[in-house]
């Protein structure tokens, strides 16, 4: 499961649907959603 930081809630976050993706400059990271307010979140550098 991955954790996250919402921006919007201002709280960490575990998103079990996180998914990995490749950002635009080619690095790795994990997206997913908040469960609380729906927002996009992003961790940058996941392996
Ligand atoms: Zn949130």
């Amino acid at each position: 499961m991955a954790s996250m930081y919402c921006v919007k809630c201002r709280a960490k976050r575990e998103d079990p649907n996180a998914q990995k993706v490749t950002m635009k400059n080619g690095k790795p990271a994990l997206k997913g959603k908040c469960s609380v307010c729906g927002t996009s979140m992003f961790k940058i550098g996941a392996s």
